[in-house]
């Protein structure tokens, strides 16, 4: 694989890029870089430190045809246990967030695609930028979170973005306006063959003090509702149009319920989550016969087929 990429040691046309600029890694668990901790190996897992490196490396995959897979900070992933083949990018070094234009454009911010999102809510308080403030105890990659929509009863993404940047299989860029995103709940018209890496958003002006009080009050909400120190997701399932998955999962009388190491969450049951402790260890099909018993089960008594939120990626063993 490496050889077909031209990284090898000694290969003919290796890539032409400085290894400073492209940390690649063999075989590399996926369980490394998920919250769920579960996943077999990445056949080669990279993260450029910018954007021509990334649009080099996409290039490069595209000529020899290797496969590439777009990996955020893995808190929406379910990774099957044989793991990915090809190359897993992931944009964590490409991650600032900045305010171009205070005096001109003092909402605007742009922001690259690997910057957390705790990071771009702190950077937005700091300036005393309203409207990000949903993302309040929403881990993740501000890339994962727009090709989400991800939010909370506060807000989503769509409220906020005005432009999203995004580089296709051959490192080209292509450029979205807000409505070119067909943003959803949960979801987005943002091609899966593109790599998102830059956004602009229109925020505005807030105190700091309300934007503290208002963050502190979903974070107390969501402690006291969600299961904490586990394994997890978040939600596993949408909710389906006008009800919760969780009220349906609870009803169904499926709170507890296990397959090996995967367990609806006591605490919350649209939380599937991983029991530790539990030997032999949980594994992602146990996660997945999960899924597909809570589907079914929910289907059977409410007549409701819900869901995933979650996206599973990736090869069975
Ligand atoms: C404790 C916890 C609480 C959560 N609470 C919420 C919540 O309140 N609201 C909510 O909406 N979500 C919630 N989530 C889910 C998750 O945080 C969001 O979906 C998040 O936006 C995913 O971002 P990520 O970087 O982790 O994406 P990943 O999980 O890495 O990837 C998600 C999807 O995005 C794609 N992707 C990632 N980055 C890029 C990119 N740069 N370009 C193209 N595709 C990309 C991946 O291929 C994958 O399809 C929660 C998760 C956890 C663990």
């Amino acid at each position: 694989m490496l050889d077909r990429l031209g990284a090898a040691p000694g290969s003919a046309g290796v890539i032409d890029i400085d290894p400073a600029l492209l940390e690649l890694r063999l075989d590399e668990p996926m369980a490394r870089h998920t919250t769920l901790r579960l996943g077999g190996p990445a056949d080669i897992w990279a993260r450029p430190a910018d954007i021509p490196t990334l649009a080099a490396l996409l290039s490069r995959c595209a000529a020899t045809q290797i496969p590439v897979h777009f990996v955020g900070s893995g808190t929406n992933l379910l990774v099957r246990d044989g793991g990915l083949r090809g190359v897993v990018i992931n944009l964590g070094r490409i991650n600032q967030v900045s305010r171009p234009d205070p005096d001109g454009q003092p909402t605007r911010v742009e922001v690259e695609a690997g910057a957390s999102t705790g990071r771009l809510l702190s950077r937005a308080t700091a300036w005393e930028l309203g409207g990000v403030e949903f993302l309040g105890g929403v881990p993740g990659s501000v890339g994962g979170g727009l090709i989400m929509n991800a939010g909370t009863y506060l807000g989503e993404f769509t409220n906020v973005v005005t432009q999203v940047r995004s580089l296709d299989l051959r490192g080209l860029e292509i450029v979205r306006d807000h409505a070119a995103c067909g943003f959803r709940y949960r979801d987005s018209d943002l091609p899966k063959h593109e790599i998102v890496v830059w956004a602009e958003l229109d925020l505005r002006p807030r105190p700091r003090a309300e934007i503290d009080a208002e963050v502190a009050a979903l974070r107390k909400r969501r402690d006291e509702r969600e299961p904490k120190k586990v394994p997890n997701n978040g939600s596993t399932f949408k909710n389906p149009t006008g009800d919760h998955a969780g009220r349906l999962i609870e009803v169904a009388g499926l709170k507890g319920t296990r397959r090996g190491g995967a367990i609806v969450s006591p605490k919350h049951a649209n939380w599937l989550v991983v029991d530790r402790g539990i030997e032999p260890a949980c594994t992602a099909a146990d996660m997945l016969q999960l899924i597909d018993f809570v589907r079914a089960e929910v289907e059977r008594v409410h007549g409701v087929r819900l869901e995933t939120e979650v996206k599973v990626i990736g090869e069975a063993p």
